[in-house]
């Protein structure tokens, strides 16, 4: 199966990312190996290599477990006050197995996004999804096209 024009909403490529399926056809798996992003979708051919996530997925998943760990160690320690070393024990594990479970399927979200909004190297995908002179990114993204072409002189 080759792209096709299939218009995906940007909740749905994200989505489709966090369960780490390509954000176009959601049948494909996202990632080749552990948070190493397939080149291409096995299942439709769309090209995923131009995604650019960085460290962007890791950020996600510290403010986010932050938000929750801290404030459930503080409510532990004043309700029970449990020894340190079982502390540490507890709250180095669970946050160390949360990290790990959350950062896939966060950095697959985030190529669902760059995918959708056509970021990075993802123009050629979206314009191709779009319907011509139907939206102001594909006019954007045309005259872009057309600039570097040499087809238009500003
Ligand atoms: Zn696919």
């Amino acid at each position: 199966m080759r792209p096709s024009q299939v218009s995906v909403s940007l909740a749905h490529a994200m989505w489709r990312g966090f369960r780490m399926r390509c954000p176009h056809c959601g049948q494909g798996t996202l990632f080749g190996r552990f948070l190493k992003v397939a080149d291409h979708c096995p299942k439709c051919d769309e090209e995923l290599f131009h995604h650019c996530a960085d460290d962007f997925p890791a950020y996600l998943v510290i403010a986010a477990l932050g938000h929750v760990i801290v404030p459930a160690i503080l409510v532990v320690e004043t309700a029970y006050a449990p020894a340190l070393w079982l502390q540490l024990l507890i709250w180095l594990s669970v946050t160390t197995l949360s990290a790990l479970a959350l950062l896939q399927p966060t950095k697959g979200a985030i190529v669902g996004l760059q995918w959708q909004l056509g970021m990075h190297g993802f123009d050629t995908s979206k314009r191709r999804r779009l319907v011509p002179g139907q939206s102001r990114f594909h006019r954007t993204i045309s005259r872009r096209a057309k600039r570097r072409e040499g087809e238009l002189d500003d």
